[in-house]
């Protein structure tokens, strides 16, 4: 065993004084030769060491310098100054690792921006801002595992590589061990894939719900939670190209238990993390609102982090039908004002610039918005009656836009294959998926959340960047 240390928020938790404790951390500051701020990433709050005046050698003081990994032992006694009730007075002070200070890319004096922070983001956690980031978005994970474990959901492992180019949710990224040269050709010339390594054409995933269905029309419910890849070239502050999904399926549910699933499970998390890491949150809630005071008044949210979180906690989500979305556009003053820079009219893709409408000027709140177009959305989704829309829901959230896309799935073999006709999705490929509505299919619904859109939410930061610890964007794949 290396050493029994104490991790600095249960140490500042305690309050206790009296006893000798071991912390390891990095130097945040070392003021006047005498205190010592350590953080050890369990929270952004820092112990100050005190070393007492004369009892450390000069040279060893020197070393002290910003991220240089300390282990400090001593007694926990009660704090003189103020920002903090107990200190430790330093009794043995061992220098793990040296941390040479012209050259320590992250001089905390001058706040780094955002975008410089991105360039150093192996370094970047050692930073307030992100450590709250990411215990918030761990926190956020485990709240998912535990709401499905509670409600009885199987936590299914859906294939990372995947044979099935049919669901359409996305450009894809190819998988193959073929060469570049001399790359293998039919007659035709086209690449024979069956030399490839698992003798057909593969790609990484955008969605594991195909094979999340199968799943919920065993175990009744399930959920996925895993990687996703789609190489679309869109460089926005909401797409990466590998983010996190989670996606829920449920047999024997509709469109609304499918809404009600969607909204119990969104509060669940943000209430979890509101229990668990309310300091980190009041942390990422100062942190917006000096963001919010560089912007104009006009574009200056009206709430603030936390405020925000409790409104979506203890508010309804709106639920409209996207005919009367697309009413409440043409109606908007906005619209009037030609402020729109895309069309509006029944049928359309609606624009982040709608949904932002409708979320932050029009209900200032998340809004379900059901019953699409079928020929805007998936193969999968359920029609409904009236033949031109299906049982679809996007969640919108203030923000963000988009942050959750589901449907109640087409059950029905003789729908389903009749859709997947007209839009040119191979059924031969897919017959695996068939299957389900051939022997025994059910009703049934689920979602896909974007894990990194959620964590955005949560934190109050505003590019998706910001929220995963190594974005992986158009000519971005560093670290
Ligand atoms: P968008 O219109 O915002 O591109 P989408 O319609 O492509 O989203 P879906 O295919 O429904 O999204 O995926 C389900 C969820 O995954 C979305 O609601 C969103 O939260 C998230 N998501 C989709 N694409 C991305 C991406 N490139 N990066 C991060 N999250 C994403
Ligand atoms: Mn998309």
């Amino acid at each position: 065993m290396f050493n029994k240390r104490i991790k600095v928020k249960q140490l500042l938790a305690s309050e206790q004084t009296g006893h000798e404790v071991t912390v390891m951390g990095w130097v945040r500051t070392f003021r006047n030769n005498q205190f010592l701020a350590v953080n050890d990433g369990s929270t952004n709050n820092n112990i100050q060491i005190v070393l007492e005046l004369g009892q450390f050698d000069d040279a060893l003081l020197k070393r002290l310098t910003t991220s240089a990994s300390v282990k400090v032992t001593g007694e926990v006694v009660p704090s003189m100054g103020k920002g903090q009730k107990i200190e430790i007075k330093a009794k043995t002070l061992e220098i793990l690792g040296d941390s040479d200070a012209e050259k320590y890319p992250l001089q905390l004096k001058n706040r780094p921006s955002l975008e410089y922070l991105r360039e150093i983001a192996h370094m970047r956690f050692r930073t307030n801002t992100f450590g709250a980031v990411f215990r918030v978005r761990h926190s956020l994970a485990f709240a998912i595992h535990k709401f499905f474990n509670e409600k009885g959901f199987v936590y299914l492992h859906t294939p990372i590589i995947t044979a099935s180019d049919a669901e359409g949710a996305g450009e894809m990224f190819r998988v193959t061990s073929l060469p570049f040269d001399g790359t293998p050709r039919n007659e035709d010339g086209s690449v024979n894939f069956k030399e490839d390594f698992f003798g057909k054409s593969t790609n990484l995933t955008v969605s594991g719900q195909l094979e999340g269905e199968l799943g919920a029309t065993a175990f009744g419910e399930i959920y996925t939670f895993g990687p996703t890849f789609r190489a679309e070239n869109s460089n926005t502050a909401r797409h990466l190209a590998e983010f996190w999904m989670i996606e829920p399926e449920m047999a024997f549910s509709d469109l609304e238990d499918n809404m009600n699933l969607a909204e119990e499970f969104i509060k669940y998390i943000i209430q979890h993390a509101m229990d668990n890491n309310r300091e980190d949150l009041e942390f990422l809630a100062q942190r917006l609102a000096e963001e919010e005071k560089q912007k104009p008044q006009a574009e200056r949210s009206e709430m603030g982090l936390i405020e925000k979180l409790e409104f979506v906690l203890n508010n309804n989500f709106e639920r409209i039908t996207y005919t009367e979305a697309i009413d409440i556009l043409l109606q908007s003053p906005a619209y009037k004002k030609k402020k729109f820079q895309y069309e509006v009219k029944w049928g359309i893709d609606m624009q982040s610039e709608h949904e932002r409408y409708l979320v932050e000027k029009h209900f200032k709140k998340p809004v379900i918005v059901t019953n699409y177009p079928k020929d805007i959305k998936a193969f999968y989704m359920r029609l409904n009656e009236d033949g031109k829309t299906v049982a679809a829901m996007d969640i919108l959230a203030p923000g963000i836009g988009e942050i959750v896309g589901g449907s109640q799935r087409e059950e029905r073999l003789e729908n389903l294959e009749a859709r997947m006709k007209e839009m040119h999705v191979p059924a031969d490929e897919l017959w695996w998926y068939l299957d389900t509505r051939r022997f025994g299919t059910v009703p049934h619904a689920g979602f896909g959340l974007g894990f990194e859109r959620m964590v955005l939410f949560v934190t109050g930061m505003t590019n998706i960047r910001d929220v995963i610890a190594f974005p992986r964007t158009p000519k971005t794949a560093e670290f």
